[in-house]
């Protein structure tokens, strides 16, 4: 660890901007001095023990708080904010410096007020920029920026929040302007979030496999149990192979229920200028992961039906069936009906998952970012419904004629099939009915921006509202 680390500076020296003081030496702080000067900067450490420290990098001096503050106009605080006490004592100073705080906090809500706040309090007379916060000490030092190339950044000071963004941009970041130093909390929770727009999907995906799990249990595996029949090798297959596709055309079709409902609500209240409720937006803004999540599903039931006929229950079954028949002396004769049937829910299943695919690959940023907002609600509604149409009937095909058959009832339980084709039904009609002319001229009229109220469309509010459904 002692090795001094070179730095790949910027060819020309002659370029070298301005001076930047950071407050910290420690993992951060450090970080940043390799980034700013692989920038063309030139770096001053502030530390508590000035000297030469092995890990820093061999072109940047390492100074006393007081004698790094004086040398620059831009101090980066990379130091946490239970030890901000200490910048008090800089006094005058710090009059009149540009301050960045980069600081994060362990959980949200840690403090009332934001680090950047604070941090203008403890120096009032210092101009304090949030910045620079949502990217890692590893992101810094290995390059890979990839994922946080976005820095978020906020001030009261103007003037020094452009010239933070100046700097953030020369560091090869891309500064995204989040106004006044009110928006510093919100910066300050996006490094603590964990997979918020994920919660609802898996959550929901999860409760639902666990219900048709213990569905699947009752109907197959105790039922038969009940019968002196032991089945409970259908566990890891059979079972699974149930709860895959069932769940995930439930996820599909939940993907474009809150369209529909959306939908009715602008045509019962007429406009589309009113707020949806708060369960509405939120079931709306994850349906992009809900389809993800459906995906997945979807995978996993093409993988598991793809080993059904390597099964050694299966094979053995056909075995059998093959030596009763020589037995016998009797031969199963071909059905067309049959044929046609299992070729049908065999291609509306390949198709479904073809398109289902397509849904998946267009929703990634890369791909959505190449298409305009036309041919995105092209792919995602238009090729979406077509997607839950061929994967509603590639289950429809599969049950056929048997929610006839009492037999299948167990215990007066209708096949999980059944259940898988509830919320696709409902979507399906419900989507049906609004496609009706008379309905879906008036939700057009709405979407412009017509309201029954006024009777006339309202050209004020169609430029500044647009609710994409
Ligand atoms: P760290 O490794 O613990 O370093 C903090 C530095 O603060 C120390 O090296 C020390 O530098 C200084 N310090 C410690 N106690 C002090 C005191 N009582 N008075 C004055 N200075 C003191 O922490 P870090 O990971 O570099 O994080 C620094 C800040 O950057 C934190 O606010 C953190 O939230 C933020 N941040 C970190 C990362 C990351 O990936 N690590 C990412 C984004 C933001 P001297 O010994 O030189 O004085």
């Amino acid at each position: 660890m002692g090795t001094k680390v070179m730095i790949p500076l910027c060819s020309d020296f002659s370029e070298k901007r301005d001076k930047i003081c950071i407050f910290g030496t420690g993992d951060f702080g450090r970080s940043l001095g390799y980034k700013f000067l692989q920038s063309g900067y030139s770096v001053i450490f502030g530390s508590r023990n000035p000297g030469e420290s092995s890990l820093l990098p061999r072109a940047a001096e390492v100074l006393s708080h007081t004698e790094a503050a004086q040398k620059c106009s831009v101090i980066i605080v990379a130091v946490h904010r239970e030890h901000y006490g200490f910048l008090k004592e800089l006094g005058d100073v710090l009059q009149g410096k540009i301050l960045v705080d980069v600081s994060n906090n362990l959980k949200i809500n840690q403090y009332p007020d934001s680090n950047a706040e604070y941090l203008a309090q403890v120096v009032p007379m210092a101009s304090v920029v949030k910045a620079l916060n949502t990217v890692s000490a590893w992101a810094l030092q290995s390059g890979n920026l990839d994922a946080s190339r976005q820095v978020f950044v906020c001030s009261d000071d103007n003037k020094a929040k452009q010239q933070i963004m100046d700097m953030v941009r020369a560091m090869g970041l891309t500064p995204q302007d989040k106004g006044s130093l009110v928006a510093a909390k919100e910066i300050e929770d996006y490094p603590l979030q964990l997979f918020p727009m994920w919660r609802l999907p898996v959550s929901t995906c999860a409760g639902l496999t666990v219900l048709v799990f213990l569905y699947c249990v009752i109907g197959d595996i105790i039922y038969n149990a009940v019968k002196d029949k032991d089945v409970s090798y259908y566990l890891m297959v059979t079972i699974a192979n149930r709860i895959f596709p069932v769940v995930s055309l439930m996820l599909l079709a939940l993907c474009y229920l809150p369209g529909v409902f959306a939908a009715i609500i602008q045509l019962y209240r007429g406009t589309k200028y009113s707020r949806f409720p708060d369960w509405l937006d939120r079931w709306m803004l994850c349906r992009k992961q809900l389809g993800l999540v459906a995906l997945s599903y979807a995978f996993l039931h093409a993988i598991y039906t793809l080993v059904i006929p390597i099964r050694y229950s299966v094979r053995h079954r056909t075995e059998m069936f093959i030596i009763n028949q020589i037995k016998q002396n009797t031969t199963r004769a071909f059905e067309k009906p049959l044929a046609w049937r299992s070729d049908t829910y065999l291609a509306l299943g390949i198709l479904g998952f073809f398109f289902y695919i397509v849904l998946g690959i267009t929703s990634l940023p890369s791909v959505s970012n190449a298409v305009n907002w036309r041919e995105f609600r092209f792919v995602q509604s238009k090729l979406g419904y077509l997607t839950l149409v061929l994967c509603t009937g590639h289950a429809m095909v599969f049950g056929w004629n048997r929610f006839l058959l009492l037999e299948r009832y167990k215990w007066y339980m209708p096949p999980v099939y059944m259940l898988a084709l509830v919320i696709p039904c409902i979507v399906l009609i419900l989507k049906l009915m609004l496609v009706i002319p008379c309905i879906d001229t008036k939700i057009t009229k709405i979407r412009q921006g017509w309201e029954r109220s006024s009777g006339k469309t309202s050209e004020t509010k169609l430029k500044t509202c647009s609710v994409a459904l």
